[in-house]
């Protein structure tokens, strides 16, 4: 079988299971298994494959059938400017994520060393992001889970940064290191209603405990912000993504627990997604 046979039937076989990106997922996991760029497909369609690679893009494209997420399959996902290693103990990076590290960047002058937190680091991609595009800076990543810990350092790793950001496997209820400038966080805020309603890629692979913010969403939002005033210096910024229907009450949670707001921020779909405010 060559190249275009063996995309045409792969196409066919995730359009007949209602994928949503059939063609482009079926070349990403060819790519994968033939080790070559995907222009290197396009230019060379007869080019044959070995009984071996057969297999391997057989059980891959299974793996996709079944709705598993193409970032879980390939192993990475690219976000902000960088490739994130990710899998299944890791949300996949979001590109509405991003806009937590636009906005960081502006509190973040060039020169300057601030000290950051990032709360549920999950893949790294918010903290390693930021700290690519100023390197006098430095961080802490909590996470609850050991595993997202392991693939965030995989990638601090992948990104020489290892050195400058301490990696700690606790519930943020229980760490009380202080004196941050920055807290950067994308709580888990979905609530129980919602979590059900998701696209099946994401109800059935990605980790529950990235995604549920208990029954109202707002659990995991609320822990943040309480724990933030006390971990942050006086002025310190927290930075925190939201979901689209959460503005109003995250409003009202900073502000009982003292905080200014300075901004919010809308997504690629024009809608709300991101909080900045600072401690008084
Ligand atoms: N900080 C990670 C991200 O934004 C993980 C977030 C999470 O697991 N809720 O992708």
């Amino acid at each position: 079988m060559n190249y275009s046979q063996i995309l045409k039937k792969g196409e066919n076989l995730l359009k007949k299971n209602n994928i949503k990106n059939p063609y482009l997922d079926t070349e990403l996991i060819l790519s994968k298994v033939i080790k070559k760029e995907r222009e290197e497909i396009l230019l060379n369609p007869n080019n044959k494959l070995n009984n071996k690679d057969i297999i391997k893009f057989k059980n891959y494209l299974i793996r996709r059938k079944k709705k598993e997420p193409i970032a879980y399959i390939l192993g990475h996902k690219y976000f902000w400017k960088h490739k994130f290693f990710t899998n299944k103990f890791v949300l996949i990076p979001r590109p509405d994520t991003e806009l937590v590290i636009e906005e960081a960047l502006k509190f973040l002058p060039d020169d300057n060393s601030k000290k950051i937190l990032d709360i549920g680091t999950g893949s790294g991609c918010i903290l390693l992001s930021v700290l690519k595009e100023r390197p006098k800076c430095r961080g802490t990543a909590i996470d609850i889970s050991i595993k997202a810990i392991n693939v965030a350092k995989t990638n601090a790793k992948l990104h020489q940064l290892e050195n400058k950001i301490n990696f700690i496997n606790i519930d943020i209820d229980k760490y009380n290191s202080n004196n941050y400038d920055l807290i950067i966080s994308n709580p888990p805020y979905i609530n129980s209603i919602d979590l059900n309603r998701l696209d099946d890629d994401i109800k059935f692979h990605e980790p529950k405990l990235a995604l549920s913010g208990g029954s109202d969403g707002f659990r995991n939002i609320e822990k943040v912000i309480v724990k933030s005033k006390k971990l942050l210096k006086i002025n310190g910024k927290l930075i925190l993504e939201i979901g689209h229907k959460q503005k109003d009450k995250s409003i009202q949670i900073l502000k009982k627990n003292g905080f200014y707001i300075n901004k919010l921020s809308k997504d690629l779909s024009g809608k709300d997604r991101c909080v900045v405010s600072t401690r008084l």
